[in-house]
């Protein structure tokens, strides 16, 4: 028999990645799905499988992270070996609109899972993974930064990612349950979301080559980030959960890439050069080889308080987990572009991200 798993956030980017990874070891792989008036099951349509085949190993069942009562019930009926809680409401900007949301999905949805499993006497029997996050080191302390390097958030989702962190450390210490944290950096894929940097520029680069979008309006175009491939950031959560004990762990590229940077190898994908316009004051964005203007920096994208520089160390990943990543953040924007050229070239664009 294999093993069972549950995955919270399974039609998110990373639920749809280790969905896959663990069918393909041969889990039984339950994941929950939020109720959506459109369809929000796109990323995981590829796995699926109709609940009415008699074999079927991939299951998805309804479910919310503010819900205490759902929880408990999903734990109660899928009695998994191990949980992963990805869920979340994972964009900082939307946070600083919905903070008090965020604060109840992110925070204290993972104290909701963590005490089901202990209402349900299942703390030394299911082992628990956390997607933390780069954000909670925020105002840079320390450089590169390590699973030692103090927290310093930056907005509310970081500071609801914080109280979720440090309840997992709290649960482990005192029930010994086998919880860990994945302190990931920023990965990505051409499965990531449409409102998040690295894709909206994907997105938009392939749909001006197209003709399809005129311009593409930016934030902070110097923060720099550590962007790694989420199909490999997955592997290293599952190993997580492989280890006799838990513990907390960084997985990261150690290589960090302005944003105006990324802005310029998508463009590059598509063939077209672009130059930057303006100096100074009046720096607005840049413009392609005809003049024409195609990247505009737009201050309403700042964020009330900003975080300028990511870049994590992952050796003690490297070393007990033995976690390795192999794609560079060059590599993926060149992945992403093609993927989304291809998108492009037979699906509708959805405005708004
Ligand atoms: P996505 O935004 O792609 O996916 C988030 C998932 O959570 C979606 O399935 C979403 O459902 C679901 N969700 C949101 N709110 C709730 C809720 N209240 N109850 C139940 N489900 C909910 O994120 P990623 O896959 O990129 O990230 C996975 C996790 O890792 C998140 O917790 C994120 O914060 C964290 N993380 C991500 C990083 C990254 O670079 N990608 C870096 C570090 C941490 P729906 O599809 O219906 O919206």
């Amino acid at each position: 028999m294999g093993k069972t798993a549950l995955i919270t956030g399974v039609t998110g980017q990373d639920g749809a990645y280790l969905a896959q990874l663990l069918l393909d070891k041969g889990y039984s792989v339950h994941g929950v799905k939020r109720r959506s008036s459109s369809f929000n099951t796109g990323r995981i349509e590829n796995i699926y499988q109709d609940p009415h085949e008699p074999d079927a190993r991939f299951h998805l069942h309804y479910g919310d992270l503010t819900d205490s009562t759902n929880l408990i019930r999903l734990v109660q009926q899928t009695r998994p070996d191990e949980i992963y809680n990805l869920a979340a409401q994972s964009h900082v900007a939307v946070s600083f609109e919905t903070p008090e949301y965020t604060a109840n999905a992110d925070g204290i949805g993972t104290l909701r899972l963590l005490e089901a499993i202990r209402i349900l006497g299942m703390e030394k029997t299911t082992r628990f993974y956390q997607a933390s996050t780069s954000e909670l080191y925020g105002l840079v302390q320390e450089v590169p930064q390590r699973e030692t390097t103090p927290f310093y958030p930056r907005s509310p989702y970081a500071a609801a990612k914080l109280y979720a962190y440090w309840i997992v450390v709290n649960y482990r210490e005192a029930y010994g349950m086998h919880a860990s944290n994945g302190i990931l950096f920023n990965h990505e894929s051409p499965l990531r979301g449409e409102t998040f940097v690295t894709r909206k520029i994907t997105r938009a680069a392939a749909a001006i080559k197209l003709g399809r979008q005129d311009r593409l309006y930016l934030g902070n175009l110097d923060a720099k980030r550590d962007w790694g491939h989420a199909r490999e950031y997955v592997r290293g959560m599952w190993l997580m959960l492989q280890q006799e004990q838990a513990d907390d762990y960084v997985l990261a590229t150690g290589e960090t890439t302005p944003v105006r940077t990324f802005v310029e190898w998508a463009f590059a994908d598509v063939g077209i050069t672009l130059r930057w316009e303006g100096e100074g004051e009046s720096e607005k964005g840049y413009c392609g080889d005809t003049g024409r203007c195609l990247v505009e920096v737009d201050p309403r994208y700042f964020r009330p308080t900003e975080v300028d520089l990511l870049i994590g160390d992952p050796t003690k990943a490297r070393e007990k987990l033995g976690w390795t990543h192999d794609t560079s953040p060059r590599d993926l924007a060149r992945e992403m572009v093609e993927a989304d050229l291809e998108l492009m070239r037979t699906a509708p664009i959805a405005k708004g991200a």
